[in-house]
């Protein structure tokens, strides 16, 4: 019972595809970027979503901001079923999720300073009252680090560095005090040097706020700076879940292991260590293999049953899923 409180969301089977259509209007299929994933996120919870570029992960995260709508599947959010809200009930969600997006120049109005970019939202959603304005407006710069918050107040986003626009977006989106924090690729467009300072701010944000957060990431070697949980996506599926240190130091999945060769090791030493994923790229998501998805680029395949079956997700220690034909039960 307690467990179930402690649920912020949910995913059952969520699936969401895209339509192609030749010429503009006969049908040719759909890309299936989210195909059938399910998982929850629990209150004060950091969860990692990781996989290559163009396995989902993006539509993954837009699908849970309701930026698109899912195509079969469900999502609940504090007990409440995304499907049925009404317009002001999705008014309500898009309050208590706040997003962080890959790029922070591209993500902020080149127009307006820092005072009406973190006006604006409070504006929007019924916060009236000057003096609360002002005073969430300065408690969120100096709860991102941006101080002396009067220096702040008056500048454009393109006075501000990289780390400062990417601090100031995460200011936007905490500042209707969310429970779940969506950050695609946070880091990702940022200088190595701001890159763990960033984290570490979230983390601490995470922390302070209780926040549940899904981290989009392609990036392996970042994810122990803050997530509780992993998630591996393959091909618009996941392939792999489970705590942090489980999966790092214990990986299962085929495709979860050939990940974490493949992040480069900084001491010079350990280089021969790197070998990229095999197989090239992923696969499309308009034609997927039949079987395992990863089969045709798994070392481990077993003729007969990967390219023909798809496996489903295993249980080899609690705690811990893989959709791998390998830790099938004989
Ligand atoms: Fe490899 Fe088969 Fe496991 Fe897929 S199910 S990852 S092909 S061993």
């Amino acid at each position: 019972m307690a467990e179930h409180n402690n649920r912020l969301m949910a995913a059952r089977d969520l699936q969401m595809w895209f339509p192609v259509r030749r010429w503009g209007f006969i049908p040719a299929g759909a890309v299936r970027a989210v195909d059938g994933v399910s998982f929850e996120l629990r209150r004060g919870e950091a969860v990692a979503v990781v996989g290559e570029s163009g396995c989902g992960k993006s539509t993954l995260a837009r699908t849970l901001l309701a930026i698109h709508t899912p195509t079969g599947g469900r999502i609940t959010f504090e007990g409440r079923d995304m499907e049925q809200f009404t317009s002001r009930e999705m008014r309500w969600y898009r309050r208590r999720v706040g997003y962080v997006q890959q790029d922070p120049y591209g993500a902020l109005p080149p127009f307006m300073n820092v005072h009406r970019i973190l006006r604006e939202p409070l504006i929007v959603n019924g916060v009236r009252d000057r003096q609360e304005q002002e005073e969430r407006i300065r408690d969120g710069l100096r709860e991102v680090r941006l101080v002396p918050v009067e220096d702040f107040l008056d500048k454009f986003p393109h006075m501000l560095s990289g780390g400062q626009q990417q601090r100031l977006v995460i200011a936007r989106a905490i500042i209707l005090n969310p429970g779940l924090l969506i950050a695609d690729e946070p880091v990702s467009m940022l200088d190595a040097s701001v890159r763990v300072e960033i984290l570490k701010l979230l983390r601490r944000i995470q922390d302070a706020h209780n926040l549940g957060v899904c981290y989009i990431t392609h990036d392996l070697s970042t994810v122990r700076y803050f997530s509780h949980r992993i998630m591996v996506m393959y091909a618009g599926k996941l392939v792999e879940k489970a705590p942090v240190g489980g999966l790092l130091d214990d990986p299962c999945h085929p495709y979860t292991r050939a990940l974490l060769r493949a992040i480069p090791d900084p001491e010079p030493e350990n280089a021969r260590t790197y070998r990229p994923v095999p197989g090239g790229e992923p696969p499309s998501l308009m034609n997927p293999p039949s079987g395992c998805r990863f089969h045709p680029r798994c070392e481990y395949a077993i003729a007969g049953l990967c390219e023909v079956e798809e496996p489903p997700h295993f249980v080899p220690r609690a705690d811990h899923e893989v959709a791998c034909w390998l830790f099938r039960e004989e």
